[in-house]
């Protein structure tokens, strides 16, 4: 039985009011789009100089008239999960669609991120996880040089090294998730877990390719894998950067100019 998918998807287009909505505009790279039946959009609801504090949050029928949805390919990583294209044209929709209150869909969206940021570095956290396990597996059975390469010190000190980054990023990433489960959303902590854990799955399955040697680089070995699919968790769910001014812009919130 097919199930209702239901997925967030941002973007901002102009709406005009009349008895509906009307909703026109593109949105690419959404994951689980071609598979999803419901999307959640984003859409700029007033024509304000104040642009984040006149959106609003809409649910849409994939199947409401005038919405299209193209599936893309050729992804890098995460082959695994279906992203998709979407296209709006004269789609419309009535005040019944809304989702939250209306003009503070920017502020719901970062309710949301401040939580989804969490599964991207428990995503980050994983992936990383899985590449030291294997790295530490073939680097104690791979031989060279009369002695399984573990042995030799710059192979042992990078597994030592990416083995102590990702407890580091488990931690951040459990306080962060922690502290949702106390009902206290800290988006700082969230901002900095995702960056951490982002770059360490990075940094690890890096190490992890290099550890195998010539065979990382093949397709047969889940490093190869492991290696393409961590480096989206620094750019979906908002890059690096923007953790890094949101980070920011809460440590200057924290500590004003005295
Ligand atoms: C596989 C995949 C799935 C995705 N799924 C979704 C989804 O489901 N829903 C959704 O809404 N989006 C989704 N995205 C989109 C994703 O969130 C964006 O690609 C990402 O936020 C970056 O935006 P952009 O591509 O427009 O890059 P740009 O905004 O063009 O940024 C380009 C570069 O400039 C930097 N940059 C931009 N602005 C600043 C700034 N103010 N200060 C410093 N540096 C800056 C960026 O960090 C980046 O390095 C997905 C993307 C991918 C790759």
């Amino acid at each position: 039985m097919e199930k209702p998918f239901l997925l967030l998807l941002l973007l901002s287009l102009l709406v005009e009011h009349g008895d509906e909505w009307t909703i026109n505009g593109e949105k690419t790279l959404i994951t689980n789009a071609p598979v999803a039946d419901f999307f959640i959009v984003l859409c700029q609801t007033e024509s304000t100089d104040k642009p984040r504090k006149s959106q609003s949050l809409f649910i849409v029928d994939k199947k409401t008239e005038g919405l299209t949805v193209t599936k893309l390919s050729n992804k890098m990583g995460i082959r695994c999960v279906t992203t998709g294209h979407i296209s709006f044209k004269d789609v419309k929709v009535s005040d019944k669609n809304l989702v939250g209150e209306m003009n503070n869909g920017f502020s719901h969206s970062l309710d949301f991120f401040a939580v989804s940021r969490i599964a991207i570095a428990a995503q980050a956290v994983g992936t990383a996880q899985g590449a030291l396990e294997i790295a530490l597996e073939y680097a104690q059975t791979r031989e060279s040089s009369g002695q399984p390469i573990v042995r030799f010190q710059q192979i042992g000190a990078k597994l030592a090294q990416i083995a102590t980054e990702i407890e580091a990023a488990r931690l951040l990433t459990y306080k962060a998730a922690w502290m949702i489960d106390q009902g206290k959303i800290d988006s700082m902590l969230t901002s900095m877990a995702k960056l951490y854990a982002s770059r360490v799955a990075v940094r690890a399955t890096d190490a992890a390719v290099q550890i195998f040697g010539g065979y990382g680089y093949m397709g047969d070995y889940k490093v190869e894998r492991a290696y393409r699919d961590a480096k989206v968790t620094e750019i979906y769910e908002g890059t690096s950067e923007i953790q890094r001014l949101a980070i920011l812009k809460q440590l200057i919130k924290t500590y004003p100019k005295s």
